[in-house]
């Protein structure tokens, strides 16, 4: 079979989600999302360093603040013992400087022997020592004033706890500066620390209100505390050593921080967002391919449709452009003209030469038809008839039916024709008309010889009693002659003789004539050696396309009914075809001005039960009609019998003659709920 040249293409293969492809993208969503946690853990690893680093600092610049302060203080103390004053004069100064310096709880000047000479205490707290008496603390500053001597500056003592009151207390520590008065020891100026207080006035606000700050002993120990952090999730420490001599404290910083969230920096944020969008991206990226694959595998689908469509179809199509080149063509169009696609389609021959498949002769009819295509006109929509050529030079008659060829965008780009290859419908048609004529040829020439048959009966009495009658006469003359002898004059001799010999041609030419009829009558009824076998069905089928045509004029609906398995009829087939068409004939002709619902033929033959040995075949044809009176029925087969004005009344009579001479009974009764039934009888071929 001739294919198109590929003008299809290939449909793509059925591509399910295979299991690579499933395990690559899966593993692609885990790529993406450990690098989205690894990032968020880096940015908050990141970030808890920078708030480490950030307290590291603070408490660095804490020790340094707190330093920065003693020695402030150092340099206050010192500036008492200027202008040598007296223990009064000392005692207000003493007294201004605790009133600036809030961390200070008392100044003492002592002798050499750590004997008091003057204090003063700080007008914020009531005295510290009041309650439990200076004494107790009394080794801590000689600790810190011999330490101090020893090293000629200040020095701490170590810190202790001194209670105030019912249970409450603060940790102090003494700070001892010796003076020195014209190159010997004049004394010391002590001052106690309240440890909290200088955590509390050293550093600044802005350190301790966030965060805990704290000293501490190098054992862990607090001593004093300042600020408290608002509760965190996390919590930061930062320790710096405040070496101070006579003392080391270990400064300790706490911050509570809520960091690092899950979002710790905006970095994290905008690389969480993109990676999130990335993963969208990806998902409609992968939505969008298994759409694409399923709208590839539908349009594969579609394609193969079309193409199982195609082939199978019996009627040609061809795609023209709107230059008139040929586009396309199915494999039905190349089965058609005998071409195949390539040779159809090969542009270098379009653009030269006319379609292969048009006669020469044709070929200026054809392209004004084809000119007058192009120029736009649309062609009728029930086709037109052509010839075609194949490519063994035969030609064939084609129905042509052509439509605007109109693409998605609703614009013409040619034109698409379907062709019906007329070829078997003609051959068809032909058979039909020939079969008609012969039919109808048959139904003369059975009228004929019926009526000549007729006739030869008719005539041969008439014959016979010409005959009779010459003889009679010739008798009569001969017997004159004979007597006139004896009377002379009665009959002239010569004349006598003529007539005898008239008589003699008239009863020659009498039994002539009943020898030419009987020969048309032998030759009428010579007919009977014509027979064979036939299946009944095939009796209908010969008479059936006269009768649907009547039928269809008629609007008679056409019923036949074969009983199954019957035997073959023995009959001369010509003769029975015109038996059953007269008869159905008559019936349609009985039914024309009938109620249209009323308008059925039914012709059926069926094995006749019990008649004798023989096999016999009942073939019957009944209308819905008029019905037959019973005065048209006296004379049903009398000949030449009709009610019709163009009638012959032979019909009836011919039928019952073939049947008689086929041993067979032509008999007719009333049907139900009307009109007229037929049947005949036939015998079936005898087994041997
Ligand atoms: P023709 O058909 O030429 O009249 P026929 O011998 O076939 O001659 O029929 C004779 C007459 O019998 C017809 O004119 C008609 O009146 C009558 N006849 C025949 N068949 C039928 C029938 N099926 N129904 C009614 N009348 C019929």
């Amino acid at each position: 079979m001739p294919t198109n040249s590929g003008t299809l293409p290939q449909p793509p293969g059925d591509t399910p989600l295979p299991l690579r492809r499933r395990l690559l993208w899966l593993l692609l969503v885990g790529l993406v999302a450990s690098l989205l946690v690894t990032l968020v853990w880096l940015a908050g690893r990141y970030e808890a360093s920078q708030v480490q680093g950030q307290l590291e600092r603070d408490a660095a610049d804490a020790v340094g603040d707190i330093r920065a302060g003693f020695s402030r203080n150092v340099q206050n103390l010192q500036a008492l013992e200027f202008n040598r004053p007296t223990p009064a004069a000392w005692g207000s100064q003493a007294a201004d400087l605790l009133r600036q310096r809030r961390e200070l709880l008392r100044i003492e000047w002592l002798d050499n022997d750590l004997s008091l000479r003057a204090q003063a205490d700080t007008p914020y707290l009531a005295p510290v020592f009041a309650r439990l008496g200076r004494e107790n603390s009394r080794s801590d500053v000689a600790q810190a004033c011999t330490a101090a001597r020893r090293v000629n500056g200040p020095a701490f003592s170590s810190s202790y706890f001194v209670s105030t009151k019912q249970g409450l207390g603060l940790e102090v520590i003494e700070l001892c500066l010796p003076l020195v008065g014209s190159g010997k020891a004049s004394g010391y100026f002590v001052a106690t620390y309240s440890l909290p207080e200088v955590l509390g006035q050293f550093l600044g606000p802005q350190l301790t209100r966030g965060q805990e700050v704290s000293f501490n002993e190098a054992d862990g120990t607090r001593l004093a505390i300042r600020g408290a952090g608002s509760r965190g999730t996390r919590v930061f420490t930062a320790q710096q050593l405040l070496d101070l001599p006579g003392i080391t404290l270990v400064l300790r910083l706490s911050s509570w921080r809520g960091a690092p969230d899950l979002f710790p920096n905006v970095l994290t944020a905008l690389v969480t967002a993109m990676s999130i969008a990335l993963i969208l991206v990806l998902a409609l990226l992968g939505k969008d391919t298994r759409r694409r694959l399923k709208a590839e595998r539908e349009l594969g689908d579609a394609f193969a449709f079309r193409a199982a469509m195609e082939n199978s179809l019996v009627t040609g199509l061809r795609a023209r452009d709107l230059k008139g080149q040929t586009t396309y063509v199915n494999p039905a169009f190349c089965q058609m003209v005998g071409f195949s696609a390539k040779e159809l389609l090969q542009p270098s021959l379009q653009a030269t030469q006319p379609p292969p498949y048009w006669p020469p002769d044709l070929m200026d009819e054809y392209q004004e038809r084809q000119a007058i295509r192009l120029a736009g006109r649309v062609p009728p929509r029930e086709g037109f008839e052509s010839v075609f050529m194949r490519k063994n030079g035969s030609r064939f008659p084609v129905l042509i039916i052509e439509a605007p060829l109109v693409n998605a965008q609703g614009s013409q780009t040619g034109w698409m024709s379907a062709f019906l290859d007329l070829s078997e419908q003609r051959r068809v048609q032909e058979q039909s008309r020939a079969s008609q004529e012969r039919l109808q040829a048959t139904a003369r020439l059975a009228i004929a010889g019926e009526m000549a048959s007729l006739l030869s009966h008719e005539l041969n009495q008439p014959l016979a009693a010409i005959s009779s009658y010459a003889t009679g006469s010739l008798n009569l003359l001969l017997q004159h002659q004979q007597d006139g002898l004896a009377q002379p004059g009665l009959l002239d001799q010569a004349m006598s003789q003529d007539m005898v010999q008239a008589m003699h041609r008239i009863a020659e030419q009498a039994e002539r004539a009943g020898k030419v009829i009987k020969s048309v009558h032998d030759f009428v009824r010579r007919r009977d050696q014509a027979r064979e076998a036939v299946p009944p069905l095939a009796l209908f089928d010969a008479i059936l396309p006269l009768v649907s045509l009547q039928a269809k004029k008629l609007a008679i609906s056409v019923q036949v009914e074969v009983e199954g398995q019957l035997p073959l009829v023995f009959c001369d087939r010509t003769m029975v075809e015109q038996v059953l068409l007269n008869l159905a004939r008559n019936a349609m002709q009985a039914m024309d001005g009938a109620d249209v619902a009323q308008r059925i033929l039914r012709m059926s033959v069926a094995r006749v039960p019990g008649r004798g040995h023989a096999n016999w075949l009942a073939f019957s044809v009944s209308d819905l009609g008029s019905g037959i009176s019973a005065q048209v029925g006296q004379q049903l087969f009398t000949p030449f019998f009709t009610t019709k004005a163009e009638g012959m009344g032979l019909g009836l009579s011919l039928c019952r003659t073939v049947v008689e001479q086929h041993g067979g009974a032509l008999v007719f009764g009333p049907n139900t709920p009307q009109g007229t039934v037929f049947t005949f009888t036939l015998p079936a071929r005898t087994p041997e």
